[in-house]
């Protein structure tokens, strides 16, 4: 298939666009590499330098796209809760100027990046794509409207549209030769801070509020591999079916606590890593945990690297060599 990818110099989108290449697809990767590195744009993929909101210029019926995948968004959701704007113009804005020219240039099928935050506090756990929808942040938000316009899309104009709703993600993709992995200025996601603090980077990981109502007070989350979320979209991708949009969670079903975390980070690097409990950050759910039983039973999804100790150790080989040496 022909193929754009929105994002595809970030974290995500630089994985899936290689595991794409290699399953023989052609793609184009647009970025404006606000967020996203240069070094992680794959050789074999064309690029275009432009924001999403651009995305006409390249979606044209000539260039005949046989799908979409689209990851271009901001990601932090403590800071959607103090920059709400920049967070609905580019992810929902920008998501509705790439429904746009999807339409009118008839591409056929879009992947959408979609997330966990969109269920705010949960109501169940596990969490199955019905519960209730009620984000807590904006960045959820953001993205909750965009779900919402996918389903109307697909039912009002025939789009094949797949929402993957990711949970935390973690670990690194290093094979070829080729190492891409998490990095973002500044950072701000649980596991690259802990791993900048036992490479002495940072003098401690301050976790945020330790008074939540689950065992142990902290924050529970249910960490993927990058690599089984990438392996999620191709199979997104041959799964999409003209007129219907299919929503799936993508997590592994078991939560950690950011204390739990924290100790396997310990284990991995073999560094001491001090922790100091700070407030709680605004908008953050006390615990998410994915049932992904829908796609485990609809796209045959199976992770392949399900534990927290294999997504330490590949962030930790990645940070190692790629961002601390290179400092
Ligand atoms: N967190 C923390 N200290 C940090 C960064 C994150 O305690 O320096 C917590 C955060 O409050 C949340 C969990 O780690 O409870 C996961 O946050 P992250 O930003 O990594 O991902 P999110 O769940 O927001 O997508």
């Amino acid at each position: 298939m022909k193929l754009l990818v929105t994002g595809g110099a970030g974290y995500i989108g630089s994985i899936v666009t290689r595991m794409l290449l290699d399953a023989g697809h052609q793609v184009v990767v647009l970025d404006d590499l606000r967020t996203g590195y240069e070094v992680a744009l794959a050789p074999d993929a064309q690029f275009v330098n432009a924001p999403v909101h651009e995305v006409s210029r390249v979606v044209t019926a000539d260039a005949a796209f046989d799908g979409v995948l689209h990851f271009a968004a901001l990601i932090a959701a403590g800071e959607s809760m103090v920059r709400p704007e920049i967070y609905w113009r580019n992810n929902t804005i920008g998501s509705l100027a790439l429904l746009d020219a999807v339409r009118a240039a008839g591409v056929p099928r879009l992947v959408f990046s979609s997330t966990a935050a969109v269920y705010g506090n949960p109501t169940e756990l596990p969490i199955p794509e019905t519960a209730v929808k009620s984000p807590t942040n904006p960045y959820g938000a953001s993205k909750l409207a965009v779900d919402m316009a996918l389903t109307s899309e697909a039912g009002a104009h025939g789009l094949a549209a797949v929402s993957l709703r990711y949970f935390n993600v973690a670990g690194a993709y290093l094979r070829d030769g080729v190492a891409l992995g998490e990095r973002h200025d500044p950072e701000t996601h649980l596991i690259p801070i802990a791993l900048e603090v036992a490479a002495g980077r940072r003098e401690k990981l301050q976790i945020f509020g330790d008074d939540y109502p689950t065992e142990d007070g902290t924050c529970v989350r249910d960490y993927i591999h990058v690599e089984d979320l990438a392996r999620a979209h191709l199979l997104a991708l041959e799964a999409a079916q003209p007129g219907e949009h299919l929503i799936f969670n993508v997590g592994n079903g078991s939560g950690f606590s950011n204390r739990q975390v924290a100790e396997v980070v310990r284990e991995v690097t073999g560094h001491p890593l001090p922790v100091e409990v700070a407030p709680r950050r605004e908008g953050d759910p006390a615990e998410l945990v994915a049932s992904s039983a829908r796609a485990r039973a609809t796209l045959g999804w199976i992770p392949a690297k399900p534990t927290l100790h294999d997504m330490v150790s590949d962030a930790w080989a990645f940070y190692r060599t790629h961002i601390l040496e290179q400092q």
